[in-house]
């Protein structure tokens, strides 16, 4: 047995309403596992909703899914690290690929936003992962060390120690492909010996990327795997709440 993260990132699914319907459902399918947690990416309007519906409950917790570097000010649309806090969340994502690739968001960015979340008291989950085309160039552990160096390379292993990596590779993420055990096991230990040189030995390192019922129990066989951040998956809550309770050694 070992200690296994759960995430569900709704992306831009499950306003206030919905959120609050999903929670009511899920808390009704799943009770607390031994050494088990469940988080929550709901989109920002929903997560006083969410982060409510998960009171009480140690192992149930609500992250927002991005966050802007700065505290406050003129920032329209923007949704800082604080303000997210006194909504709620205790987590949050930090350079997942949409955020990458479709909104255009550099190392330099995730860099900016991991502190934020660091200074505002919330745990970041950084997203890494290699695009297709850099896959089959022979490029993972590449991008993945870069992206680590550029969104971490400048915190001290205290700081380091707070943060969740997901490894999420760009062409397993909504696209039904996932990474075989054995491909996801390799670039987590490449992740762990990274934070174990700056003096982090022990760390959560999270997959990503078409996770769904199938697949989830031959992926936690892998002890490589603290967990899995989830999009597609987890926004019914009733296979969220089976997926959580997969089979684990
Ligand atoms: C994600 O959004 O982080 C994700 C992994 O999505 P999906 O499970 O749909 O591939």
């Amino acid at each position: 047995m070992r200690d296994l993260l759960f995430a569900a990132n709704w992306k831009m699914n499950l306003g206030p309403d919905d959120a609050r319907a999903y929670m009511k459902t899920f808390r009704a399918r799943y009770n607390r596992h031994e050494r088990r947690e469940a988080w929550f990416f709901p989109p920002a309007v929903s997560l006083e909703a969410a982060a409510q519906a998960a009171r009480e409950r140690a192992d149930l917790l609500v992250g927002v899914q991005d966050i802007h570097w700065e505290p406050k000010g003129a920032f329209t649309g923007a949704i800082s690290a604080p303000l997210a806090a006194q909504a709620g969340a205790k987590a949050a994502l930090i350079g997942h690929s949409e955020r990458r690739h479709v909104f255009g968001e550099t190392d330099e960015d995730t860099r900016k936003k991991l502190t934020a979340a660091l200074a505002a008291g919330l745990v970041p989950m950084l997203c890494v992962g290699e695009t297709l085309a850099e896959r089959d160039a022979g490029h993972t552990l590449a991008v993945v060390n870069r992206q680590l160096s550029g969104a971490l390379g400048a915190l001290d292993g205290a700081a380091l120690a707070r943060v969740i990596i997901a490894y999420e590779p760009v062409w397993a993420i909504g696209t039904g492909r996932n990474a075989t055990p054995q491909d996801a096991g390799a670039v987590h230990k490449e992740i762990r010996s990274w934070l174990t040189a700056r003096g982090v030995p022990r760390s959560r390192v999270l997959y990503g990327g078409s996770v769904n019922l199938k697949n989830i129990a031959e992926l936690l066989a892998e002890r490589e795997l603290d967990g899995v951040l989830v999009g597609g998956a987890s926004l019914d809550p009733e296979a969220w709440a089976q997926l959580v309770q997969a089979p684990a050694t």
